[in-house]
């Protein structure tokens, strides 16, 4: 399947073998019959001179005139079916010939007309009617081979050359039609059909051919052709769609994934991670607008001794219902909470000096301890220790973390349930107390 043989080809290849053999087939035939009907016609043909001969060599024998027999023999073999002429005379034994002997093959074969000369007088069926009965001698004719061979020949080219000349016209006809009506229209499919992109599918083909009032095998295909273009646009549009909800599916789980990768599990306060994450960005953002930051750490009093007395279960729902008062007390979209660890929670307060930032403490202070924690029926006093700390110009993240975490042990340390300010990251002391 390597070299590229148009179907005209392979077609006009075949129509010729195929005239080549019905004309080697149809030639033979012809020879034959030619042959038959040239034997035929020369028996019909030469019985009559033969006859009309027999008269006159009849009475040329009988009255011993060798020159008409001659001539008669000399005319007999000018004939063109004639090849050979002999006539033997039965009395003096003499022979007249004419012909080409050779030519008609006479040494070999038996002559093709063989009579007798009679008597002159006598009729052909032998009755005597005056003279005795008696053959004066025999006449012999052997077709001419040549001219009957030339006959046959000329009928045979003429069979041939009819053959060519309609195979010819019959290959010419076939090559132009499939030019026209499959080659150039099946060159234009293929082209468009290579040239086509899946974006571009709505591109129809057009085909260049002569009009017509009817369709044909290649009007098939064209539309066919189109069909599929449009079953694989709606294909790909359905694919589209698909993806696009598939991918619309992805996000929200990205994102739930991000999500959740940042929210502490049993709180809801973003974790640790997000936690160094987002102060990150915030510590950036007051370093570059030059504006305030503050962060309060927060850990619960006496957690141990609740998990001791209560369990690990409502322990976690003490730091639950802690996380969710914190939250409510701050500024939504501004101010934001993590889970440190453990029962440590960590505030961000962006644009909150460290005024605000200790109120706030005191306020948180004041919510989880005003109110006892109504847990299934269980009324739980918590408290907790603050650690106030405001983002000095240059400070790092660690070193303000440490500096309110520093303030939160100063509380815990003074008693617990109170807030702490801490101390200036570069001298300075404490700055206040709850
Ligand atoms: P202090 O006032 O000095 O902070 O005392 P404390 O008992 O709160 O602190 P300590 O560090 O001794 O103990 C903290 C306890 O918090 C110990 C641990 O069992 C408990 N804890 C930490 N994480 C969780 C948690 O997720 N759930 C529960 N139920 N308890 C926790
Ligand atoms: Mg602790
Ligand atoms: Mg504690």
């Amino acid at each position: 399947m390597t070299r590229f043989r148009s179907i005209a080809t392979l077609l006009i290849s075949r129509i010729v073998w195929l005239a080549l053999i019905c004309m080697s087939v149809f030639v033979g035939a012809l020879a034959w019959w030619e042959y038959r009907a040239g034997q035929q016609s020369f028996r019909l043909d030469m019985r009559q001179h033969a006859r009309s001969s027999q008269l006159q060599l009849s009475s040329a024998l009988w009255d011993i005139e060798p020159q008409i027999v001659r001539q008669r023999v000399a005319w007999l073999a000018s004939l063109p079916q004639v090849g050979y002429v002999r006539v033997r005379s039965a009395t003096t034994g003499e022979v007249f010939e004419a012909g080409d002997m050779d030519a008609a093959d006479a040494n070999e074969r038996e002559p093709r007309i063989k009579l007798d000369i009679p008597v002159p007088g006598q009729t052909e069926d032998g009755v005597q009617v005056g003279l005795p009965l008696g053959v004066l001698g025999t006449l012999e004719i052997w077709e001419s081979r040549s001219h009957y061979a030339q006959l046959m020949r000329n009928s045979i080219f003429g069979v041939v050359l009819g053959y060519v000349l309609f195979t010819i016209l019959v290959c010419a006809v076939v090559a132009i039609v499939m030019r026209r009506q499959l080659r150039d229209p099946l060159r234009q499919i293929s082209h468009f059909a290579r040239s086509l992109r899946p974006n571009e599918l709505s591109r129809p083909l057009v085909l260049q051919r002569p009009q017509r009032n009817s369709f044909d095998e290649i009007d098939l295909v064209a539309s066919g052709f189109a069909q599929l273009q449009k079953a694989l646009q709606s294909h790909i549009a359905d694919l589209d769609s698909l993806v696009a909800e598939r991918t619309a599916q992805l996000q929200l789980m990205v994102e739930e994934v991000k999500r959740l990768s940042l929210t502490d599990v049993l709180t809801g306060c973003y974790n640790r991670r997000a936690l160094d994450e987002r102060l990150a960005t915030e510590i950036e953002r007051s370093k570059r607008y030059g504006r305030a930051l503050s962060v309060v750490f927060m850990d619960l009093d006496h957690f141990k001794r609740i998990n001791d007395e209560y369990g690990h279960v409502t322990g976690d729902a003490v730091l639950r219902e802690v996380a969710l008062r914190c939250q409510g007390q701050l500024r939504s979209h501004v101010d934001w909470m993590a889970r440190y660890g453990g029962e440590e929670f960590l505030l961000v307060l962006p644009e909150c000096a460290t005024q605000d930032a200790w109120q706030l403490a005191e306020r948180l202070l004041g919510e989880i301890r005003g109110t006892a924690l109504n847990l299934d029926g269980l009324h739980i006093s918590v408290t907790a220790s603050f650690g106030v700390a405001e983002l000095q110009s240059g400070e790092s993240m660690e070193a303000l973390l440490e500096r309110a975490d520093a303030a939160m042990y100063q509380a815990k340390h003074s008693g617990r349930a109170r807030v702490c300010l801490a101390k200036p990251q570069v001298g300075g002391g404490d700055m206040g107390q709850a």
